[in-house]
């Protein structure tokens, strides 16, 4: 059997390895060009910055075990962070499960994930038709054809645009939304503690910040601030002067950092436009006719969910 498998996220990577170990033959694709999705590392120049996944937790036992095989070979660390929450104007500690990283950076999971498979970067699906197999179009190339079955990976809106004609569970995927976020990325000389290193936060147009060089394996030559909007004000803002939604994240970082970012020799925004689920099927995956759509946003959202949503998916071939 030959699958072919879209996004070389946690989903697309989970849904290739469970292949893989039982003989299947697996082609993956990605617009990108590096793996890891949304689990990915911002390099600029001395600085490194994790702008996608923060930390993962793990409550399922097989992903535990997956964890645990890459805490042996030296991939990912427990990040024992020191984590509060400021909610109408008192401070507490964000408590909650243990932390988990890549180490010594977010996308080391998904590379070690990928190794050894048949990975195709650059490479942008916008169509995907059965005849007597499998083919996909891109937007550069020659396409692809010969596979017995289809498992796509893509965020929900993505998908919708490849989907094959009369996929009976068009109306899930349709009906999935996430929100957007807005990812500042601040580059300073030293590395910084203030006397966190994470801080979630209520009410404002931000509601989290990371001191990402307090992070196991990180550089301690600079210092590095990550800081997110809220889901709800970067939805409102999804098409702001950018300029503006980093002025204004910058001054409310800077506000509780009590530090003059927007002095820093490093700056940067990024915007996600699929972070987050909204709304979701809660489903591990949607099968199709020898087209499977899985992804973070089928079930919970976050890391381990993909990496579920990726398995199940590998398990409608199985
Ligand atoms: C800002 C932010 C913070 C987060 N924080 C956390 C956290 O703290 N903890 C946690 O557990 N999770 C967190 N998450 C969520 C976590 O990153 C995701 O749940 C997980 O990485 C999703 O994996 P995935 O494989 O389902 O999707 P993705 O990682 O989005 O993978 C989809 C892949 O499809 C590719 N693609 C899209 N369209 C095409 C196309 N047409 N052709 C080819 N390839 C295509 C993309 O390039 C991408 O690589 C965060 C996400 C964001 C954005």
């Amino acid at each position: 059997m030959k699958i072919a498998i879209l996004g070389c996220g946690v989903a697309g990577l989970s849904a290739a390895l469970e292949l893989r170990r039982n003989g299947v033959e697996v082609t993956l694709f990605d617009k990108s060009r590096g793996v890891g999705g949304r689990m990915s590392t911002r390099y600029a120049g001395a600085w490194e910055f994790d702008h996608g996944a923060q930390y993962f937790t793990v409550q399922d036992p097989d992903f535990r075990a997956e964890i645990e095989a890459a805490i042996d070979a030296g991939i990912v660390s427990r990040w024992n962070a020191k984590a509060l929450y400021l909610k109408t104007g008192s401070l507490t500690a964000d408590t909650g499960r243990d932390r988990y990283v890549g180490q010594p950076r977010m996308n080391s999971l998904p590379k070690y994930w990928a190794e050894g498979l048949d990975v195709h970067l650059g490479r942008r699906v916008t169509c995907a038709r059965r005849t007597d197999s499998w083919s996909l179009k891109f937007e550069n190339g020659p396409a692809v054809s010969g596979f017995d079955g289809v498992i796509s990976t893509l965020p929900p809106a993505q998908a919708e645009v490849i989907l094959p004609t009369g996929f009976s569970k068009l109306a899930a995927v349709t009906s999935a939304q996430m929100h957007v976020c807005f990812c500042l990325m601040v580059g300073l000389s030293a590395p910084i503690n203030p006397g966190w290193d994470t801080l979630r936060v209520k009410d404002l147009p931000i509601d989290w910040i990371a001191i990402n060089n307090a992070k196991p394996g990180r550089s301690q030559d600079v210092g590095t601030i990550l800081v997110h909007s809220e889901s709800g004000w970067s939805d409102q803002h999804v098409d702001a002067d950018r300029d503006w939604v980093q002025d204004v994240m910058l001054k409310s970082a800077s506000a509780l950092l009590g530090l003059p970012l927007q002095n820093a020799p490093h700056i940067a925004l990024h915007r996600w436009l699929y972070a987050s689920n909204k709304t979701s099927p809660e489903t591990p995956c949607l099968k199709g006719d020898g087209f499977v759509v899985a992804g973070d946003w089928c079930l919970g959202g976050r890391v381990q969910g993909a990496w579920l949503s990726g398995r199940a998916a590998a398990r409608t071939f199985l």
